[in-house]
């Protein structure tokens, strides 16, 4: 199964991950990293993700750190 795993003090908050996602696992968390900024989270239920890795290509801050294609 493919996942992201975000690196929450890196997120910047700038939310544009979540507008690439193609399959929308990528929502605003209810937690705020040591910077104050309030976070992504990746939810994906059904095991949906692709791997596709555009989610971190279009991180200007490199904070999703890892994808890993299942
Ligand atoms: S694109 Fe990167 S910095 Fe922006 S919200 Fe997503 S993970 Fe955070
Ligand atoms: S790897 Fe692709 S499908 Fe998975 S969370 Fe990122 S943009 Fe979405």
């Amino acid at each position: 199964m493919s996942r992201i795993v975000i690196d929450s003090e890196k997120c910047k908050a700038c939310y544009l991950c979540i507008k690439e996602c193609p399959k929308n696992l990528i929502r605003v968390s209810d937690k705020t990293n040591k910077l104050g900024d309030r976070i992504v989270e990746f939810n994906d239920p059904d095991g949906a993700c692709l791997g596709c890795a555009l989610c971190a290509t279009r991180c200007p801050d490199l904070a999703i750190k890892e994808v890993y294609k299942g």
